[in-house]
């Protein structure tokens, strides 16, 4: 009765509308909390780190599963994707996600028993409209029996400060000549992230570029150069003196090393199925393109070469173009 006046009540004043939203949670808050986690539980193997309670399953049939690292995300996040097939060896997995293809590959067995296991790593550029997102999933299993899976992905509007700095001029507003490299440049690293190697060259976690330091920060700052307003900053600074050594975040190949404009002397590694990695402003470089570099080899010097207030290791890592904090690679359990 108490619930049938509130309603009642709502209708004629805003203020009891607030009251009956309280009683709504109070009512469902423990039920959704109770239902994901069985959810979670029964389609989590022990050994296996993805399915953390914060994660969400989407079943897809078949005895095939969907894992998300996370149910939700925000500008310039990572979310790690599984599917898992408890019964049926999968074949091929196609999946989309923004208009753009997502690829996965095959997750080695940890034990004989495991299931099937293929990942995806799912890049929010730091700019994307915050708004709902469908990955749809396609696929067959090796028996060749289509499957097929959705699951909504809401991304959230990512909180970045603004700042405002004080640079040299010709970075603010670049003579033509200056501004005509600085677009050949910018044209040449858009088509390099948007290549897709078919092959995983990196292989298992992601490191720091640097020896001992951790605390990176600045990633998605709106900036504001000379007071005018420039682009978000996509990666995050790193601070150290200049000449401090600069490591592979793991396996790679060197896809370009040499100075550019704005970022100065740079070096940016291809770790395979559209993930990337990119480091800024060295002092000098210690790698060539094409060369093939294992984890914590190294790439070069810390410097203040390019658009800089001073020495630092800028570091950008981008996922099938979609600029990400490289925080969130590193903590992945890749
Ligand atoms: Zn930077």
């Amino acid at each position: 009765m108490r619930f049938l006046s509130l309603i009642w009540i709502r209708k004629s004043s805003h203020g009891a509308f607030v009251a009956l939203s309280v009683v709504l949670v109070g009512l469902t808050f423990p039920v959704a909390r109770t239902f994901s986690a069985q959810k979670s539980r029964s389609h989590r193997p022990a050994h296996h780190k993805l399915a953390a309670a914060t994660s969400s399953v989407h079943d897809c049939g078949q005895g095939i599963s969907l894992h998300l690292s996370a149910p939700e995300s925000t500008q310039g996040s990572l979310l790690l994707l599984e599917l898992q097939s408890s019964a049926k060896p999968l074949g091929e997995v196609k999946a989309t996600w923004d208009n753009k293809d997502v690829p996965f590959w095959k997750q080695p067995k940890l034990e004989e028993k495991s299931p099937d296991a293929w990942r995806a790593l799912l890049g929010v550029d730091l700019e994307l409209k915050p708004e709902a997102y469908t990955l749809a999933i396609a696929g067959k299993t090796q028996a060749a029996e289509d499957f097929t899976c959705a699951a909504t992905i809401a991304v959230k509007e990512g909180k970045f400060a603004t700042e405002s700095l004080k640079v040299a001029p010709n970075f603010v507003e670049p003579n033509p000549e200056q501004l005509a490299r600085a677009e050949a440049e910018r044209q040449r690293l858009r088509a390099i992230f948007a290549t897709i190697t078919p092959e995983r060259l990196w292989d298992g976690q992601f490191r720091y570029p640097l020896a001992g330091v951790t605390t990176g920060g600045n990633f998605g700052k709106r900036r504001i150069l000379n007071g005018k307003a420039g682009s978000p900053h996509g990666g995050i600074d790193f601070p150290a003196p200049s000449g401090t050594p600069v490591y592979a975040a793991q396996r790679g190949r060197v896809v370009l090393a040499e100075p550019l404009y704005f970022s100065g002397n740079t070096v940016v590694l291809d770790h395979g199925l559209g993930l990337y990695t990119f480091y800024a402003h060295f002092e000098s470089i210690a790698v060539q393109a094409g060369d093939l570099v294992d984890t914590g080899a190294l790439l070069g010097k810390v410097g203040a070469t390019g658009r800089v207030t001073g020495p630092h290791l800028h570091w950008g890592v981008t996922v099938n173009r979609a600029r990400a904090n490289p925080l969130q690679l590193i903590a992945l359990p890749l």
